[in-house]
């Protein structure tokens, strides 16, 4: 692995969840949570991992620190291999790595007051002295900003931002090298993320820990995490040094966290995209680039050359057609009913009652393509496949425009490339050789060389 001496390392860790079915249990399929991931955390240094819901993160916290094991992978821990551990060496990684989880209520016992539940690690430990227990745990609550004459009173005496303190003060309890806080403050309103975040980073100064922070919201994070990893669909698809993922972000999905962070000026983030849609199931995720499906950057064939919000919305109208999903009876109505007075009974016009090139028109319109495409080559493609559709042969418009529109996003797995030695992403718009010379392609360029202009 890496030559340098990392606190904690991890190489392909893959955690899939099998998909049983059947009287016999037989595996039909996996939840592929976390899919090959790479990252190594430095002592004293703060790693944030971001992405929407349902990427993986908590997945990836919970089996790096074996709390789940891991389907595949390598993790060193000061340069041990744990996957290995026996359990004496697992017990010790259990102090030595502490775990702040998403729910708060979740990591207390509702009968068992604060102080005890502070004290727990230290008994486990084997700190029988009642009294030097007190005086730490008191301590403790008050470096959290608790009183010490809270550990008398129960989980429910406090809110929800003061128990992830609670936690937090049990977490550091045992002294540990390593914290990983999965969304330590997801459910709580902004002031009281950024006071607890603002906390731990004061610990880690004055403890030398290293941590590892969770998040779906990349405002969050920023503040205190010295590199980012940007998760999506169980991937890392852009690892790098804060500063320079906030800079210069450098894959599309990178772009589209960074422009949903809520600013005051609303030209600050520039690029302005907006994610639509779900995180796709990880059981069945996209061909190529797995964020093909949302990307707002999507590379069009060689040779093809569309402004990209057109591009776009052909894909769109293709994925539609793929699917047998275009409405050609609500857009018959829509359409006859905008026509006014021409059609009889407008809201109830059939497709067949539209001339086929009004009607393949309609179609544009309703997926906002112009009725003409500049380019010649994409203009014939996407005639002939509405022709087709409106004369109802939706397999062969499919595959007219599966063919002609193909883009190397679904077709290949991005490689990682490094922009610097410690900046790695992996979307095809960074490979030199896979972008031509058209307007639209430079246009990317441009964005990607200053992307908050
Ligand atoms: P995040 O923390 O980023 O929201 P999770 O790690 O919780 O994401 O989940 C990633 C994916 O794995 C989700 O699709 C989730 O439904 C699935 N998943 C999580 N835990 C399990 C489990 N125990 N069994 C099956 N699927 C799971
Ligand atoms: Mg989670």
């Amino acid at each position: 692995m890496s030559s340098r001496n990392s606190l904690f390392e991890v190489r392909d860790l893959e955690k899939h969840y099998p998909i049983n079915k059947g009287l016999l249990n037989t595996e039909v399929g996996r939840v592929r949570a976390v899919d090959g991931i790479s990252f190594s955390v430095e002592r004293g240094e703060t790693l944030g991992i971001v992405g929407e819901s349902g990427c993986g993160k908590s997945t990836a916290a919970t089996s790096m620190i074996r709390l789940e094991e891991p389907t595949a992978g390598e993790i060193r821990f000061e340069g041990e291999d744990i996957t290995e551990y026996s359990d004496e060496k697992l017990r010790r990684l259990r102090r030595e790595v502490q775990m702040i989880f998403q729910d708060p209520d979740s990591s207390f016992n509702p009968r068992m007051n604060i102080g005890d539940a502070v004290a727990e690690p230290l008994v486990v430990q084997g700190l029988d002295d009642v009294e030097r227990r007190e005086a730490i745990v008191g301590d403790l609550l008050e470096r959290v900003g608790l009183s010490a004459d809270d550990m008398n009173r129960f989980p429910h005496e406090f809110s929800g931002g003061q128990k992830q303190r609670i936690a937090l003060a049990r977490a550091l309890a045992v002294n540990p090298k390593l914290l990983v806080a999965d969304e330590p403050v997801s459910a709580l309103d902004v002031s009281i993320q950024s006071e607890m975040l603002r906390m731990i980073d004061q610990f880690q100064d004055e403890l030398g820990l290293a941590v590892v922070v969770i998040s779906h919201d990349l405002g969050v994070v920023q503040e205190i995490c010295d590199r980012v990893a940007v998760m999506y669909l169980g991937e890392f698809v852009e690892v790098g040094p804060a500063d320079e993922l906030f800079t210069d972000p450098q894959h599309p999905y990178t772009r589209a966290l960074l422009s949903a962070i809520p600013t005051l000026d609303p030209d600050d983030r520039g690029l302005g995209v907006k994610l639509t849609g779900d995180v796709p199931e990880p059981s069945n995720p996209p061909s190529g680039c797995r964020f093909h499906t949302r990307c707002p950057e999507v590379i069009p064939p060689e040779g093809i050359d569309l402004p990209q919000e057109t591009w776009r919305n052909v894909l769109h109208l293709r994925k539609q057609v793929l699917i047998d999903s275009v409405d050609l009876e609500s857009i018959a109505e829509v359409g006859a009913i905008e026509a006014g007075g021409e059609f009889d009974d407008p809201a109830d016009t059939q497709p067949e009652d539209v001339d086929n090139d009004r009607l393949a028109r309609w179609v544009r319109e309703e997926y906002e393509i112009p009725a003409r495409l500049d380019d010649q080559t994409a203009e014939t493609t996407l005639s002939q496949a509405l022709t087709s559709l409106v004369e109802g042969e939706q397999e062969v418009a499919a595959e007219t425009l599966t063919e002609q529109f193909e883009t190397v996003c679904e077709r290949e797995v991005p490689e990682t490339r490094s922009i610097t030695s410690d900046h790695r992403v992996a979307c095809h718009l960074t490979d030199e050789s896979m972008i031509g010379s058209t307007d639209s392609e430079t246009e990317y360029r441009q964005q990607l060389s200053s992307p908050s202009e």
